[in-house]
């Protein structure tokens, strides 16, 4: 941790200076309760008992962007943790915190935009809270979002395809940990959309052509990948990107994994908009897209399935598991080889 001792932004930045929060105050004090995936897993979602159970606050600026907005995002934020670890969202809760002076056609569109985004994935809101505080640094409002979900048929029928490849494999989750030598790496679409998008609507920057955040629900493109089968382990690489999803499961799995940056798909105006501001497209957080472990002989099959849906079109093979060293590295366009460290934070504030 740096030498403040006071709270900074980096501190919600995802990354290593929000991971040291989190061991350093958070699990100390409310960690240590007994189950399948509890607080130490720092999973993407708990397990108790049969549920699936996830809580998660947004505080994007603004609160409009191109491509989506805080309520889309508060959903599909939501879905999409529970989905990558193979339940089935069912229903959500959620708090709101308005600010003062928010204008009642701001707060209807971020309810419309929560509506069409439930809509989408099948969910329902059936719980909730609203307070308001006063005029000050919210910029509108902020909207914490929780969910449940459930074991489905499709999370049955791929944990049984992994066990036919994997015999002593026992997990009953799609979980981080999972991951083991030989598995393959897939992204599912192109990375560095969302932080771009957000970056150009808070600093009133444009990069010769539109670029918007992928913010969705993925359960159903999530569904279909289940019902092939072989996933170990899925994470969707929000905060810290892709940088910061891969080592944390490098971390929890205690493996080496290789991507090949030839693979991984970036959107053209993406990096160069990456380069013009001097960030990394690998550390910037996406919200429509998710990195799945595949046991290898399914992975192929796996591949085909998620191209034919528009979520996971673009979808890649763009590393695997590796017990050559335990950390992450990428094989660079050159043919080099160079360490992905974990990110300090993700260098665009307040994207989520
Ligand atoms: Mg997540």
């Amino acid at each position: 941790m740096q030498n403040s001792e006071r709270i900074i932004m980096a501190h919600g930045a995802g990354g290593a200076v929000m991971g040291t929060l989190i061991e350093r105050f958070v699990l100390p004090y409310l960690g240590g309760f007994q189950t399948e995936v509890g607080l130490e897993a720092l999973d993407d979602a708990a397990v108790v008992g049969e549920v699936v159970f996830k809580s998660d606050s947004h505080v994007v600026r603004p609160i409009f962007f191109p491509g989506g907005d805080i309520g889309r995002l508060a959903v599909a934020g939501t879905v999409n943790d529970l989905a990558v670890l193979g339940a089935e969202p069912v229903a959500l809760g959620c708090g709101f915190v308005l600010e003062e002076g928010l204008d009642f056609s701001d707060f209807e569109l971020v309810l419309e935009s929560m509506k069409t985004s439930c809509d989408e994935a099948g969910v329902f809101v059936v719980t909730g809270d609203t307070k308001v505080v006063e005029k000050g640094a919210l910029g509108g409002l902020v909207v914490n979002m929780s969910g449940i979900g459930k074991r489905s048929k499709a999370l049955a029928h791929n944990l049984a395809v992994v066990r036919k490849c994997w015999r002593n494999f026992d997990a009953r989750w799609v979980l981080d940990k999972n991951l083991r030598v030989g598995n393959k790496i897939i992204l599912s679409g192109t990375i560095g959309d969302h932080g771009l998008a957000v970056l150009s609507a808070q600093e009133g920057l444009t990069f010769g052509s539109k670029i918007a955040s992928d913010v969705k629900p993925l359960n159903h493109m999530i569904e279909q990948v289940l019902e092939v089968g072989g996933v170990v382990s899925m994470k969707d690489p929000t905060r810290g990107g892709l940088a910061n999803a891969l080592n944390e499961w490098s971390v929890k799995a205690k493996v080496g994994i290789l991507v090949h940056e030839e693979n991984i798909p970036i959107r053209n105006d993406v990096r160069i908009g990456c380069e013009m501001l001097g960030i990394d497209p690998l550390e910037v957080g996406n919200e429509g897209k998710i990195i799945l472990g595949v046991e290898d002989e399914m992975t192929n099959d796996v591949l085909a399935v998620l191209k034919r849906t528009k979520e996971g079109k673009d979808a890649e093979i763009i590393g695997e598991v590796t017990d050559e060293f335990s950390l992450v590295a990428m094989k660079t366009v050159v043919g080099g080889r160079r360490i992905l460290p974990m990110p300090v934070g993700d260098p665009v504030p307040r994207i989520c």
